[in-house]
């Protein structure tokens, strides 16, 4: 099973400069080799390389640990297997995947903010309602969105200009019609 490392920041493990970080496959350190840095994130999903890459061009050291490699590999993908009880459910195992990248290898690569309604209690959902809401992740939002490279976003009547169409005859009280990006 390999275990990549990226490690962004300053410095690499072996003190060349290297502002874009390297990736190693831990199988193939020597035993007894460590690897010391300031931070240590796991998992190379959109989360941790996300935070990951906020350090960059920062004098701290970063470390991400990975449990998949490069490429797909059944060991590796093998620990994602669960016993699912109840409702049947493939994407505890099917839908995560244990990848450098993690499971943005199997995304559609659509970017769609939460809407207000979704943060609501609704008396036919069980456990619905969020402590916070889709406001106090606004700022956030932003940012992702920044990091994304998404560009403005766009009103549905305008994406529906763009292709020389004409939006569907719904009021908006009643369909409310959001695009991703
Ligand atoms: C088919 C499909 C389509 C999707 N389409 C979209 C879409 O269009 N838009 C959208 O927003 N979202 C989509 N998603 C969801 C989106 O891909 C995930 O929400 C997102 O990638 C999760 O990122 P993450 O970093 O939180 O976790 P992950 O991507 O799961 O990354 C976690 C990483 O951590 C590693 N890891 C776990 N445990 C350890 C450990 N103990 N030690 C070391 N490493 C470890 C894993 O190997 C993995 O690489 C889709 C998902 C699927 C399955």
């Amino acid at each position: 099973m390999a275990r990549s490392a990226v490690y962004t920041g300053h410095r690499t493990v072996h003190g060349q400069s290297n502002p874009q970080g390297i990736i190693d496959d831990f199988n193939k350190f020597a035993d007894g080799n460590s690897v010391a840095a300031d931070i240590c994130v796991i998992g190379a999903g959109a989360a941790g390389i996300t935070i990951a890459r906020e350090f960059l061009g920062t004098q701290l050291k970063v470390v991400v640990l990975e449990g998949g490699g490069l490429d797909p590999e059944p060991d590796s993908q093998e620990l994602f297997e669960s016993e699912v009880i109840g409702l049947p459910h493939a994407g505890v195992h099917d839908g995560r995947a244990r990848i450098l990248g993690g499971t943005t290898s199997l995304w559609g690569g659509q970017a769609l903010r939460f809407d207000t309604f979704d943060f609501e209690e609704r008396s036919w959902v069980p456990y619905s309602g969020w402590p916070i809401s889709r406001e106090a992740l606004d700022s956030y939002y932003e940012r992702a969105e920044r990091i994304l490279h998404l560009g403005a976003q766009l009103p549905f009547e305008r994406l529906c200009a763009s292709f020389g169409i004409e939006p569907p005859a719904f009021g908006t009280a009643k369909l409310c019609m959001e695009c991703s990006r």
